[in-house]
């Protein structure tokens, strides 16, 4: 994605407020001269800021403006270990809220919508996050927190709700509820803001069709304000990320060469214009993909697809990288085969070979589906792999989706 003059501007403005004075940045920019970033290929050499960077800082240790100018703080969920501190100032927070209350706009929400928030307030950024951008688009925030679903619904009734914000399981859940009781003709829903986690598009088109409303996928992490800095369009084409607050750059996750837009990696977010925690080129470990060209919709925000999976999950096999996302993705197309599927790789003979196990309804021809699956894989993919079918049921079982996949090279 090329780096554009003004973004260019406040990266170097930033760059140089954050070496000049002591912190996380002047040590870690120690001996780098910023007058000599003059090019994008300057700035692409600039080193990582790593999640690993954040935990080993000192709670408040990325903290770039006096402690006077702090308002409040937010903390990563932390599923590994120490959590991360993220600090904002007033002005931090007063962004936030603009690039949420366009997240809103860009889903065709106003100022007479009633939105029913159901992810969690806290420490945690997404429900504060959600309330923020509705409160500065003007609309009426209903923050009802997670859990609860017998409150939930009754208060969707009663306030005649018209959007829901939720992750996707718990939309699904209120989706299969709403059936389950028969209550439909008394929700008013129209639009659901979903947190963008990974999901399928089986999962979308039932919450989608159960509710009858429209979704959207709203993009965000902690670190970087939290969710509200891109969200998906009405065409559904990726999520446009606010250009004027972020610069998003996709790395290979292995080499951390840049790629050329349109090539799947990593996420690399550069903050803008934040004040209490800027990150330059943070490794989000989200895995997406810039996708190229202007959008039907009309707006020049640039766009990163459907978060694929985790950098944390992938695996490298013939010098391709593969993630677990992109084989669910390929088998959900496929007709006739179960979500069920086990990814054995091993080096024989000198050379990587891969065999993927796939369950499938027993009346399917196996043959012809392996030969399917197998010319798939090497179109979408590009790697050649072999493919067992199985019935339904010929996979064992895990509770740990990381089973999956079986590497025994190493
Ligand atoms: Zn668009």
């Amino acid at each position: 994605m090329e780096l554009k003059e003004e973004q260019f501007r406040l990266i170097k403005k930033q760059l140089r407020r954050l070496t000049t004075q002591d912190g996380f940045y002047a040590t870690k920019f120690e001996g780098i001269d910023i007058d000599s970033i003059q090019t994008q290929s300057d700035f692409e050499q600039l080193p990582f800021t790593m999640k690993s960077d954040l935990r080993d800082a000192d709670p408040l240790g990325l903290q770039a403006v006096p402690d006077e100018d702090i308002v409040r703080i937010h903390s990563s969920s932390g599923t590994t270990g120490t959590p991360v501190i993220i600090p904002y100032t007033k002005k931090d927070v007063d962004d936030w809220a603009v690039m949420f209350a366009r997240c809103y706009e860009m889903a065709g929400i106003n100022k007479r919508d009633r939105i029913q928030i159901t992810p969690g307030y806290g420490l945690w950024t997404a429900g504060i996050g959600f309330q923020l951008g509705a409160e500065k688009l003007g609309a009426m925030a209903i923050p009802m927190g997670p859990g609860n679903t017998d409150k939930q619904l009754k208060m969707m009734m009663d306030m005649r709700s018209t959007v829901l914000c939720a992750t996707s399981s718990y939309a699904l859940l209120l989706a299969e509820e709403i059936a389950k009781r028969g209550i439909a003709d008394n929700i008013c829903l129209k639009k659901g803001v979903i947190g963008s986690e990974r999901w399928g598009e089986k999962m979308r088109r039932r919450i989608s069709s159960e509710l009858g409303i429209k979704l959207y996928d709203i993009y965000g992490l902690t670190e970087i304000y939290g969710p509200g800095i891109g969200i998906s369009c009405d065409y559904d084409e990726g999520m446009h990320m606010w250009e004027d607050y972020v610069y998003c750059e996709i790395v290979d996750p292995v080499t951390g060469k840049n790629l050329p837009d349109g090539e799947v990696g990593e996420l690399v977010i550069t903050t803008l214009t934040k004040e209490g925690a800027p990150l330059i080129r943070y490794r989000t470990h989200d895995l997406t993909r810039l996708i190229p060209g202007e959008c039907k919709c009309g707006s020049k925000h640039p766009r990163i697809d459907i978060i694929t999976g985790r950098t944390d999950d992938m695996t490298k096999v013939k010098g391709v990288n593969i993630f677990p996302g992109q084989i669910d993705d390929l088998l959900s197309s496929i007709d006739g085969v179960s979500s069920e599927y086990q990814v054995m790789i091993d080096h024989i003979n000198g050379k990587d070979a891969m065999l993927l196990s796939v369950e499938c309804e027993p009346e399917i021809d196996k043959e012809m589906l392996q030969t399917i699956i197998k010319s798939r894989f090497k179109s979408k993919i590009g790697i050649s792999i072999t493919v067992e079918a199985v019935n339904i049921g010929g996979l064992p079982r895990s509770e740990k989706k990381s089973m999956r996949i079986i590497d025994k090279r190493y």
